[in-house]
């Protein structure tokens, strides 16, 4: 089964991301990471790559879908690990052309996403623990500046994909604030639900 994690920056998804791939042995691929590790790497397009990150805009398609098509063929037939029953996407798609690449890469290897599930947090809350988070982490894009732009993509490219889900009644939305245990079981429920549809 293949879930996407959806939700603004600082929603959870990363946390939630782990809980869900042990719990139901997903692979975890988080666009969020595979790009910070490329942009790690001190190569023309890394520093591209920083560079837009930090300016709290999209990295093109281009580059974003190369990253995910390696990780997909390098996991798809994983045996030497548990987590072979799928994927789960966490911060992909993040636009409509994103989406239909989804749609046509879920074809080709003969898939389908089971379900969106949208962690839904206010922005007081998201503005709160980024800033918590920029203390302890250290990501350069947890800054105000570029959370206010990281906000503004997200309403602008990301958030209309709800709208292009729905219409394919995948979307699941999970109130995600309070316990992370409680978030977590919720985001199970509907996982099962949607399994048993
Ligand atoms: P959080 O990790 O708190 O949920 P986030 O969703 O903003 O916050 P990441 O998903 O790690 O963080 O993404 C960080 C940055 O990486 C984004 O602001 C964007 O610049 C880039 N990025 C991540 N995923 C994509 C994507 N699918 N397409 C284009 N750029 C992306
Ligand atoms: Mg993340």
């Amino acid at each position: 089964m293949n879930i996407v994690l959806f939700g603004p920056p600082g929603a959870g998804k990363g946390t939630q991301a782990k809980l869900i791939c042990e719990k139901y042995f997903l692979n975890h691929l988080s666009t969020g990471d595979l790009l910070r590790k490329e942009s790690s790497k001190e190569t023309s397009l890394g520093i591209q790559i920083k560079n837009t990150i930090n300016d709290g805009k999209l990295v093109s398609n281009e580059t974003t879908i190369e990253l995910i098509k390696q990780f997909i063929n390098e996991n798809k037939n994983n045996n030497n690990n548990n987590n072979n029953k799928g994927f789960l996407f966490d911060g992909f798609p993040r636009n409509k052309k994103q989406a239909e690449l989804l749609d046509h890469l879920m074809e080709s290897i003969n898939e389908k996403i089971l379900c969106v599930i949208l962690l839904d947090v206010n922005e007081d809350v998201l503005k709160e623990r980024i800033m918590n988070r920029s203390t302890t982490e250290g990501r350069s894009d947890d800054n105000l500046e570029t959370l206010t732009k990281r906000l503004h993509t997200y309403s602008s490219e990301t958030e209309p994909l709800i709208e292009y889900y729905s219409s394919q009644n995948l979307v699941r939305k999970v109130h995600g604030t309070g316990e992370i245990s409680d978030i977590n079981q919720g985001i199970s429920s509907h996982i099962e639900a949607s399994l048993n549809a």
